[in-house]
């Protein structure tokens, strides 16, 4: 693009789809923002704030996708951008150690009375590969069970049965993807896949393969195939598998963290991981990770031990700052700021749901603390839904399967108007 002819309300989103298609595999950066499950050009971003996002041509959007759940303050929140702003002028990157890092573990330990030792990472992927790595490392064992349409990162051996784009792709083509072209079958033999919330599963996996069984990874509440809670007692019952057969149980809280409650899916439903998966909000909007869990078990990490883990940018200070502000407003107001996103979210699924009660559509609409799905009979009954929305300026997650996410910053008046738009596309 020649920016002398540069003219944005020349620019229409095929144009620039069709540019970024040219360097960009499928235009995007990451699958699902391609729109390729709802059909259409994605909107292209121009800039964000509170609980609005705006496209290139200044059109204005109430976004329920919030960066994929990283943003629960809201976009560009007045003093996550003030800290940062000052930060950068500190220097983006020394790739040593600093004093923030030791305030960002504090609180993250804190939070998750699990976790008394924690290491930082750049993703959410970074987090659970590191995870079951150490989990390896410290057991000795090699196989991991999964959960079908859990996901945790794109790691070769994670994408069996995966949840999010796997599972959205796999719906658009009509395939049993279970999983990536280019992950040789050799990398994928230790993992075990057991569909959610089946705990006989589980315990007849772990008979028969007990003896190197590393870990069982879960997201706490299923959040990658449409909102998926835990059947009551799933969670506890696999603490227990665990603890019997001396198996590492992760939680991949990396939606859930910070999110379902400030001690994340751990204080909601009173049970201790040994090794948690943080991500997401963590990062106030910066890529960031984290695992973390008993100190006996992370001092098998390098330099102490010979569980190799490490990052270029690992620990970043803006990244970093941005955490810890969010972490801290999250923490001053905990109680209030939880209670307000739960009852603001329970009362727009209620309506919608009261809406969809009138109509011919089949729904279901599954919903806890500040985040929600709506998912229909087919993905294309979805798209419909998403397009109307989209059209009457209100942005839904491209795909059925990934959650909605409210934050602080959504108002009262966008929840009404949300209903409205709701109740009008129907
Ligand atoms: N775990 C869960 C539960 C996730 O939802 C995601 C991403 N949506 C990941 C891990 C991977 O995180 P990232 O995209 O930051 O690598």
């Amino acid at each position: 693009m020649n920016p002398k002819t540069h003219n944005p309300k020349l620019i229409t989103y095929n144009l620039l789809f069709n540019e970024a298609k040219k360097y960009i595999p499928g235009g995007v950066n990451s699958p699902v923002r391609s729109f390729y499950a709802v059909g259409g050009v994605p909107v292209f971003i121009k800039k964000a704030k509170g609980s609005k996002i705006y496209d290139t041509l200044g059109k204005e959007y109430i976004d329920y996708c919030m960066s994929w759940g990283a943003l629960i303050l809201g976009h560009a929140y007045n003093e996550v951008v003030d800290t940062v702003k000052k930060a950068v002028e500190n220097g983006t990157s020394y790739g040593a150690p600093t004093e923030l890092e030791i305030l960002l573990a504090k609180e993250i330990c804190e939070a998750f009375p699990s976790i008394e030792m924690v290491r930082l990472v750049n993703s959410g992927t970074e987090a659970c590969m590191s995870a079951i790595r150490l989990a390896r490392g410290y057991t000795g064992k090699n196989k991991i069970i999964k959960f079908d349409g859990c996901y945790h990162g794109h790691a070769d051996y994670l994408l069996v049965k995966a949840g999010s784009g796997m599972k959205t792709f796999s719906s658009v083509f009509n395939v049993q993807c279970s999983t990536s072209l280019g992950v040789p079958k050799d990398f994928v033999k230790h993992t075990i896949v057991v569909p959610y919330n089946n705990i006989d599963a589980v315990e007849k996996v772990v008979k028969k393969y007990h003896k190197d069984i590393a870990c069982i990874i879960v997201e706490p509440v299923a959040a990658n195939m449409g909102v998926v809670l835990p059947k009551e007692n799933f969670l506890k019952e696999l603490r227990e598998i665990c603890d019997y057969y001396k198996i590492i149980l992760i939680f991949d809280e990396v939606i859930t963290g910070f999110r379902l409650a400030y001690g994340g899916a751990q204080e909601l439903f009173g049970i201790r991981a040994d090794l948690t998966c943080l991500g997401k909000i963590l990062g106030g909007g910066f890529p960031i990770g984290a695992f973390g869990g008993k100190k006996e078990i992370m001092e098998y990490l390098s330099p102490i031990g010979k569980v190799y883990q490490a990052g270029t940018l690992s620990g970043n200070p803006v990244a970093v700052t941005a955490g810890l502000t969010t972490l801290r407003i999250l923490k001053r107001n905990k109680e209030k700021i939880y209670k307000s996103l739960e009852s603001k979210t329970k009362f727009l699924c209620d309506s919608i749901s009261e809406i969809f009660k009138k109509s011919k559509l089949e729904v279901k609409i599954s919903q806890i603390a500040s985040m929600f799905t709506i998912f229909f009979e087919t993905p294309k009954h979805y798209a419909k839904f998403f397009h109307g929305l989209l059209k009457q300026g209100i942005y839904f997650p491209p795909s059925q399967y990934e959650a909605c996410f409210l934050s602080l910053s959504h108002s009262e008046e966008d929840i009404a108007k949300t209903v409205r738009i709701v109740r009008k596309i129907l």
